[in-house]
């Protein structure tokens, strides 16, 4: 017997997955393969990481559903090119497929695997998934990569087609029947199950998408649809988003095209993970003092919104969009602390961390990535507080001891941290 490999990586789903459509109908049966990565999993140092135990959490379940159709789902534990190497050994493997994954590391996991089963003669076959438009195709005119939003979008629009977003529906009768597997726990991987985990809903509901252009912007309510853990980890499809979006709210469309535009960025300037797209902004000296920084990331600034953020942030791995362009503005505005160390302490702590848009985020509150905003936009903190929390709902809701003598003094003054930002900006960029 052949079997095709499937393996899933950011695409941890059973429903509407373009690659498992398309390898139904190779007539080979499909063994679904995920394997726990130590390259990346040695160099997470909470041991209690939430995104490892998403992660396991979702594979049991479409390892039962696989089981209900009997079959199974293969769980490995190690370095992914050790994997192939056994795999290919043990099994009658002919092909392979998986969603392809823009990041530089797996840019480079991928093309070492793709050179090992091509020198076995198995096809390797990668499939757009996890975003509606890829690589190069929304760029300009003259084939040159957008690097502003709005134009980018209008084009994204333009050439968006029903085909785009139809569904892919996953033939059940096409996996290979296999025993029942066991899923390696977390334990034996050296992590710890947290008892407080709670995981967001991977359902779009209505009232958010009718009403989100009015609601997103207000970090006390429930007025986004919380589906970044989900997108990250492909247990929604990107597609199914588009389609309930697509005649209902621009507004929500627009951030998912956001997040296309993103990657794109991210797979064009590879670089852009530690350098600013706009080179110039490398040149700002930057004052990188640890206690301030300490301070930012234990919510003790003495400004509520951002300190509210922060320790949204460190207890429940979530922050809402608003205040993360808080956050992120007074650490690199206010405090002049390097964006990178920002953008580092996010991903260690964000459920929803994903490379292209935390550094995209990073770089557009810093003022060097892809905005055509001028870098002395400076957010206010207080004012940001006044206008999206007018009651202090959120703030009081993440700072119990908000109001009282306990909660700390502002560690700089708004006025001379504005001043003092626009100074070294222009220094740096008129040099
Ligand atoms: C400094 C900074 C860092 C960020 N880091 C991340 C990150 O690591 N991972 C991440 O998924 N998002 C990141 N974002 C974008 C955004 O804050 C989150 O996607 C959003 O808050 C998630 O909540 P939601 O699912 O309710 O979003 P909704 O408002 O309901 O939006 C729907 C989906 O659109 C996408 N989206 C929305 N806004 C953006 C955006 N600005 N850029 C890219 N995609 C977007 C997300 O996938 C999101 O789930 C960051 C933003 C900033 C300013």
């Amino acid at each position: 017997m052949s079997i095709h490999i499937h393996w899933f990586r950011r695409d941890l789903r059973l429903e509407d997955h373009r690659a498992l459509h398309e390898a139904a109908k190779l007539n080979t049966p499909i063994v679904g393969l995920f394997i726990f990565d130590t390259d990346i999993l040695d160099k997470l140092e909470d041991k209690h990481d939430l995104r490892v135990q998403f992660i396991h959490e979702q594979l049991q379940l479409m390892k039962n559903k696989l089981e209900e159709h009997g079959s199974s789902l293969v769980v490995k534990y190690g370095k992914p090119l050790d994997i192939w190497k056994n795999l290919t050994e043990s099994y009658p493997v002919v092909s392979v497929s998986a969603v392809r994954d823009y990041e530089p590391y797996a840019k480079k996991r991928d093309k070492e695997v793709y050179d090992f089963l091509s020198s076995k003669n198995v096809k390797f076959t990668g499939y757009k998934d996890q975003v509606i438009f890829e690589k190069s195709e929304v760029v300009k005119k003259d084939g040159g990569t957008y690097t502003v939003f709005t134009p980018y979008r209008k084009a994204w629009e333009s050439l968006l087609t029903e085909d785009h977003y139809r569904e892919f529906k996953v033939d059940f009768s096409s996996f290979a029947k296999l025993e029942k597997m066991q899923i390696p726990s977390l334990t034996e991987m050296g992590f710890r199950q947290s008892e407080h985990a709670n995981f967001p809903d991977n359902k779009l509901k209505s009232q958010i998408l009718n009403n989100y252009h009015e609601t997103r912007d207000t970090p006390s309510i429930n007025g986004t649809s919380r589906l970044s853990v989900h997108l990250r980890f492909g247990t929604i499809s990107i597609r199914s988003l588009v389609r309930a979006a697509i005649h209902k709210n621009q507004v929500y469309l627009s951030e998912l095209i956001w997040r296309d535009f993103y990657q794109m960025t991210l797979y064009h300037f590879p670089e852009c993970v530690n350098r600013a797209i706009k080179p110039k902004y490398d040149r700002i000296q930057w004052d990188n003092n640890e206690n301030h920084f300490k301070a930012w990331c234990e919510g003790k600034t003495g400004y509520p919104l951002v300190d509210a953020g922060m320790r949204e942030l460190n207890t429940t791995g979530y922050m809402h969009n608003r205040v993360r362009m808080v956050v992120a503005s007074f650490l690199t505005k206010h405090l002049l602390i390097d964006w990178r160390w920002g953008e580092r302490y996010f991903a260690e702590k964000l459920l929803d961390f994903d490379l292209s848009a935390n550094v995209g985020g990073w770089q557009w509150a810093a003022g060097c990535g892809n905005d055509a905003a001028p870098y002395f936009r400076v957010f206010n903190p207080t004012t940001q507080a006044e206008k999206f929390d007018p009651n202090n709902t959120y703030i009081k809701k993440h700072i119990r001891e908000w109001g009282t003598s306990a909660y700390p003094k502002p560690i700089v003054d708004h006025k001379f941290a504005r001043e003092r930002a626009l100074e070294r900006y222009k220094k740096a960029l008129t040099e």
